[in-house]
C-alpha cells in the first residue's frame, strides 16, 4: 500500500471547489452582494451572510504568509514518512486575508521568507487525486 495524506472529501458546499482542483483550476467563492472572496467554501458569505455567492477562478499567485517546519509529532503515517516537512499559509494576490495552506513543494526551510511570491501548482496525492500547493516563484537569490 502506498502511503498518501488524508484525501479530500467533498460535500455539497465544497464540491465545485474540489471539481475545479481536479480540472487544475483554483475556484474561490465570491459574494455577489459585498464582492468579498472567501475560503474555505461556505453556504453563505462570511462577511454579510448573503447566500448569493458564486465560484470564480483565481490567478494562483500569492505570497508566503507564514511558514514552519514540522520535525516531530506527526501522527498520520504519511506525515511521519515525510518528516521533517514544511507547512504554512499563503495569501492570494486577489484579496488581503484570503489564505490557503501549502507545503511549499521544492523548497527548503532556508528558501522561505514572509512575502516571497508563490504560484499555484497541483500535487497528485493518490491515483488521480489532486490537491493545490503553492511553490516559490523564484529562488531566494532572485528576489
Ligand atoms: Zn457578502
Amino acid at each position: 500500500m502506498t502511503l498518501h495524506p488524508p484525501l479530500p472529501v467533498a460535500d455539497d458546499i465544497s464540491r465545485p471547489y474540489w471539481a475545479g482542483i481536479q480540472d487544475r483550476k483554483l475556484l474561490v467563492q465570491r459574494c455577489s452582494q459585498c464582492e468579498r472572496l472567501q475560503f474555505p467554501p461556505d453556504a453563505a458569505c462570511q462577511a454579510c451572510s448573503s447566500e448569493d455567492i458564486v465560484f470564480e477562478e483565481m490567478s494562483g499567485r500569492g505570497k508566503v504568509f507564514s511558514f514552519s517546519e514540522t520535525v516531530s509529532g506527526a501522527r498520520h503515517p504519511y506525515f511521519q514518512s515525510i518528516s521533517p516537512y514544511l507547512v504554512g499559509m499563503i495569501e492570494l494576490d486577489e484579496q488581503e486575508g484570503l489564505i490557503f495552506p501549502s507545503n511549499f513543494p521544492g523548497s527548503t526551510y532556508a528558501d522561505l521568507e514572509i512575502g516571497a511570491p508563490v504560484e499555484l501548482e497541483f500535487q497528485e496525492v493518490a491515483d488521480g487525486v489532486l490537491i493545490p500547493q503553492f511553490a516559490l516563484s523564484m529562488p531566494k537569490a532572485g528576489r
